[in-house]
């Protein structure tokens, strides 16, 4: 049975962080054989909580309109699916620019994840400091900021705007200064077991993000295995590639990870069904 070769979480130069024109990542992406690519373009109108806005947004007409273009061009020759990226904020404004830009551009599916807090980004680095008596940096406790992250993620599953995949749950630990940053479930297991019950519960998909440094994705294998648990069965497979060098990174790992927990298929969310193919 042929197996499908599947990307579902990219970015192009449409995005204020990506690093190469959309029309090369599918030249790639096609050359590597990749049966459905998955464009998710930054959506941040989590930055919309901020007094002012601090860079440039995805230009939606842009986008959309020049990625159905490629999408019609590779008809036949591979699925592109052109997605979004939301992030998710404690914000009426924001989940109301969210539910407009579905409504306007119908993306073919979207990725729901958590990068700020307050509008600050994780990857930044001050979410994990608090200012000191003497006006010093002081680090916050590890335990406080993972639980406020895990918060945030069990909160962005309730939005009232769609979503498929939930994504890269563990952000909070790629740019933690801790010298341990991990999460493992035993440590968080009440949060995790909200977080993931209604990820069930709602027939969401959750993600294996591999663009992490020091592991095969996010969030950990001991998630994924607790999810399995639960009954979960619906998994994606993203690079979260910026640039051409890094789609579909560390695939075959990660699908050799997922199996040895029993998954056996990936779910590609499309329009909002699900194609469910063999690892
Ligand atoms: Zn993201
Ligand atoms: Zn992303």
């Amino acid at each position: 049975m042929k197996k499908f070769l599947t990307d579902i979480h990219t970015h192009s130069k449409y995005s204020f962080d990506g690093q190469s024109e959309l029309a090369e990542m599918l030249a790639v992406a096609h050359g590597k054989g990749i049966d459905f690519y998955g464009v998710s373009e930054h959506f941040d109108y989590d930055l919309l909580c901020l007094p002012v806005l601090p860079r440039g947004l995805t230009d939606a007409e842009a986008y959309f309109h020049g990625a159905r273009r490629l999408q019609g061009d590779y008809e036949g020759a591979m699925n592109v699916l052109v997605g979004a990226e939301f992030s998710y904020a404690d914000d009426e404004k924001a989940h109301r620019a969210y539910e407009e830009t579905y409504k306007k551009y119908r993306p073919d599916f979207i990725v729901n994840s958590v990068h700020t807090l307050h509008g600050e980004d994780y990857y930044d680095g001050g979410c994990y400091y608090t200012t000191g008596g003497n006006g010093d940096r002081v680090l916050r406790d590890k335990r406080e900021v993972y639980e406020e992250y895990l918060g945030l993620v069990e909160r962005s599953l309730l939005v009232s705007y769609p979503y498929d995949i939930v994504g890269h749950i563990g952000y909070v630990t790629r740019y933690a200064p801790y010298a341990d940053a991990s999460m493992p479930y035993e440590e968080y297991a009440a949060r995790f077991d909200v977080i993931l019950k209604t990820i069930v519960g709602k027939n969401k998909i959750l993600e294996a993000n591999t663009s992490v440094r020091d592991k095969t994705f996010l969030p950990t294998v001991d998630i994924f295995r607790r999810y399995f648990e639960l009954g979960g069965r619906n998994v994606s497979l993203a690079s979260d590639a910026h640039g051409v060098d890094r789609i579909a990174e560390k695939r075959e790992e990660a699908v050799r990870k997922l199996k040895a927990i029993g998954f056996t298929h990936v779910t590609v969310p499309c329009k909002g069904e699900y194609i469910k193919l063999e690892m």
